[in-house]
């Protein structure tokens, strides 16, 4: 049989195709009833995919077995509602059903002409985003792999257009022997910013740190004197406390001074949609570039990343791209607005979790998320763990009395494999982190999981 002829006759084995889909269902329909993190016995079975690559090739059906068999045991469990780990965020039945499809469709996302309903998805999505987040109408969206890459995006705009009005086109000419832009940030920013600043040649020693208050929030009096070569980068949603900037007291002065403010908005941008947390995020409508991810607080799948500017030039220039063979669209090019020509088609996704949850749903998840939070803070206070932070958000940052006590509850904790979070270090406090972002997450999930808490201070 000739490589083409086995593979026609794979693509109409229709039932192997069945069966696959069967797993995957099973698998997704009854994560949330399962433990959150795999057993350390399941290791063992990574060395199944120890082998050298055949020469002549693999079987589908074996290919499927391997995955089942030795892969799929040591899922790390994010779908269910006892993960609690980084800030991972669950995955919405509109959100993976729709990416079955799109996976099928194989769509490219560079261009319109190869992928006109991509364009036109991504096209309505832009809208539908900047009226969520109460931008001008004409801002632009990119859609990318994650925060760390919208927040690159967003800077490079910055950079493009600083530079602009000082007469330097940073895409021609580089920066050596440019203008300075200085750079002003949180003490408390995401790495995922220093590593885009040092991608973008801003560096990351020169960056000046706006200090921050107990909960991680810039304290607005600190801000230094903003002028046109300037980008601040604030934050909404603090990755160990969950708070959030004062935008209100800080970006209507920065912007009269002309100062790029970019927010990074990673899972607490989408706050807005909620009328009970939309005082956290007042005020940031002034920024000019904003990062988000779909793949957290809004349970998309991965990945799935937003970069947002309100200066539709600046970003098209920051990342321009030009071939003789491009042929562009009227609709709509998405690689314009991504450092990638080639991208799948994450749009579907993010299209079907929006519309599947409206306007009134985000918010209600955003609500739900919180008030899981507040429940498992109240449960760990009673057990007499101390929370360190005002649970303003979806995350809970715990200790117990000392650095040594809190680690061996934590490891006492993932072991458990029954609930899963990480460690982390807020203010010089080491700390357990939990951040509860899976629509899964239920009431019983948080009692499972205190319960665990509480022997894990025994186990000391
Ligand atoms: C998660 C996160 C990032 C990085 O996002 P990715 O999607 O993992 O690239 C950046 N900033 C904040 C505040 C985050 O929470």
């Amino acid at each position: 049989m000739s490589l083409q002829e086995r593979l026609f006759a794979e693509l109409n084995d229709a039932a192997h195709f069945d069966k696959i889909y069967q797993h995957a269902y099973n698998y997704y329909s009854t994560a949330h009833t399962k433990n959150a993190y795999p057993s350390e016995q399941e290791y063992v079975k990574l060395k199944h995919f120890d082998e050298e690559l055949s020469n002549e090739g693999t079987g589908m059906e074996t290919i499927t077995k391997s995955l089942l068999e030795y892969g799929q045991p040591l899922m790390v469990n994010s779908l269910g509602g006892r993960y609690f780990g980084f800030v991972n965020g669950g995955m919405l039945p509109a959100g993976i059903a729709s990416r079955i499809l799109s996976d099928f469709w194989d769509q490219n996302a560079a261009l319109q002409v190869m992928s006109p309903l991509v364009s036109k998805l991504e096209l309505q999505v832009e809208k539908w985003l900047c009226n969520l987040f109460d931008l001008p109408k004409d801002s632009a969206a990119g859609f990318v792999s994650g925060t760390t890459s919208a927040i690159f995006c967003g800077l490079a705009a910055a950079r493009w257009r600083i530079l602009h009005r000082l007469g330097w086109d940073v895409s021609v000419r580089g920066l050596n022997g440019s203008p300075t832009i200085k750079i002003i940030c949180s003490d408390e920013s995401h790495a995922a910013v220093f590593r885009a600043l040092s991608l973008l040649g801003l560096g990351n020693e020169e960056v000046t740190k706006i200090p921050t208050d107990d909960q991680g929030r810039v304290i607005a009096e600190e801000v230094p004197p903003l002028d046109d070569k300037t980008i601040l980068i604030l934050q909404a949603g603090n990755v160990n406390t969950g708070s959030f900037d004062p935008f209100a007291e800080i970006l209507a002065s920065a912007k009269r001074n002309n100062a790029w403010i970019h927010i990074d908005g990673a899972f607490g941008l989408w706050a807005k949609a909620s009328s009970k947390f939309n005082h956290l995020t007042k005020g940031m409508e002034l920024a000019n570039s904003y990062s988000v991810d779909g793949h957290k607080t809004l349970n998309t799948p991965y990945d799935n990343g937003i970069v947002l500017c309100t200066d539709r030039e600046a970003i098209l220039e920051a990342l321009n791209f030009s071939g003789s063979y491009l042929q562009y669209g009227e609709i709509r090019d998405g690689m314009k607005y991504t450092t990638e020509m080639s991208r799948r088609n994450r749009i579907v996704e993010l299209w079907a979790c929006l519309k599947s949850l409206g306007l009134n749903g985000i918010g209600e998840l955003v609500e739900l998320l919180h008030e899981r939070a507040v429940l498992f803070s109240v449960k760990l206070a009673t057990l007499g763990y101390e929370i360190i932070n005002d649970v303003e958000f979806n995350q809970v940052l715990v200790k117990l009395d000392t650095k040594e006590k809190t680690l061996n509850a934590l490891s006492y904790i993932q072991k458990s494999e029954i609930c899963w979070c990480g460690p982390t270090v807020f203010k010089g406090q080491t700390g357990i982190r939990i951040s509860v972002c899976s629509w899964t997450t239920t009431t019983k999930d948080i009692e499972l999981s205190s319960e665990v808490f509480a022997k894990a201070m025994n186990a000391n």
